[in-house]
């Protein structure tokens, strides 16, 4: 099963990408995107993102043998609602949203007796919108997708080898599995940045200038992170609720311990997390999933 003609909903930073990575790499694949927004679509044809942007969902879906949905998490409930009349028979139905349980639950809803496959790419960037795109952004990356039991295997393999080809490296895990997963390695991450931004930019006796003006002595790392789409992180941990509360229970118990650490002076606890979380950096390089160097491709690292 190979597919035909690709059908993008949603043309931010993934949808983009997803459609500039099959021009690249799949170019005999016809692609077809709707966004809501009008601008988003002028901005989106503008840049080439898809070989045609509809006008609505439906022109968008036709004949259609994948359709992708790139939209927040909790947008893909209704617009599934809205592709379900407009379906051709067969075709599959794909996301990639961050959070995987919530979504399965949501698409398998509003599209009974569909192949539906949810999928997410762990790939992206702090960007948002139509500009933010660029082909290469699932090279190297892991891409896992969360069948449900009982699916069609064959189209299973068959978006396995799409996001294969896209240049991502494809991992099939449990959705609520994935969930837990990605509250340990993204979404409790993500929120410690937004506190910590929030929270500095809070203090009283450190002044806003002074924040920023010192920001390379780490806050400046956080700020990336915590500059990510608001309505994109909204809707995980809304609907990523058990596992990132979980997760956090676990991440404040552990802070209490090294508050009780710094209190009272034990550096032989602050010393051995310190080495052991040094050690787990060295792991992420070497196994290709950041930049080794000093500086990550800055000019000004200090
Ligand atoms: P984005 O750049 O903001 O793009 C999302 C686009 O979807 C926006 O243009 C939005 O329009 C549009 N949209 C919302 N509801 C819609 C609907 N009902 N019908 C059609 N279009 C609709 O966001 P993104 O970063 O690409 O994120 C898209 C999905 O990818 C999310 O589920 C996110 O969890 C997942 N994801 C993101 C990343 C990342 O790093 N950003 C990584 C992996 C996966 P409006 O602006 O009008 O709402």
């Amino acid at each position: 099963m190979s597919f035909e003609r690709v059908a993008i909903i949603g043309l931010g930073l993934l949808g983009g990408s997803v459609g500039l990575a099959i021009e690249e790499q799949l170019p005999k694949i016809a692609t077809r995107g709707y966004d809501r927004d009008e601008q988003v679509r002028i901005r989106a044809a503008a840049r080439g993102l898809v070989g045609e942007v509809c006008g609505n969902a439906q022109d968008a879906l036709a004949d259609a043998d994948l359709v992708i949905l790139c939209v927040p998490v909790g947008a893909m409930e209704a617009t599934a609602n809205e592709l379900a009349p407009h379906l051709k028979r067969g075709a599959i139905i794909s996301d990639v949203g961050s959070s995987k349980e919530s979504v399965a639950k949501a698409l398998a809803k509003a599209l009974p007796g569909h192949i539906v496959i949810p999928a997410h790419p762990v790939a992206g960037t702090e960007q948002s919108g139509p500009e933010a795109g660029f082909a290469s952004l699932f090279v190297n990356r892991w891409c896992i997708l969360t069948p449900p039991e009982g699916v069609d295997q064959a189209a299973v393999e068959a978006l396995s080898d799409f996001w294969t080809k896209l240049g991502a490296m494809v991992e099939i895990m449990d959705a609520e599995h994935h969930d837990l997963v990605l509250a340990v390695t993204s979404h409790i991450p993500h929120l410690i940045a937004y506190t910590i931004v929030g929270t500095a930019s809070d203090l009283e006796e450190v002044t806003r200038s002074e924040v920023i003006k010192y920001s390379a002595g780490g806050f400046r790392d956080f700020t990336r992170i915590a500059a990510s789409d608001p309505v994109m992180w909204r809707d995980v941990f809304l609907n990523n609720k058990g596992a990132v509360l979980e997760v956090l229970g676990r991440f404040t118990e552990d802070l209490t311990a090294l508050q009780r650490a710094i209190r009272s002076g034990d550096g032989d606890t602050l010393h051995n997390l310190f080495s052991r979380t040094r050690a787990i950096r060295r792991q992420v390089i070497e196994e290709g999933q950041d930049d080794g160097r000093p500086d990550f491709g800055r000019k000004d690292h200090i």
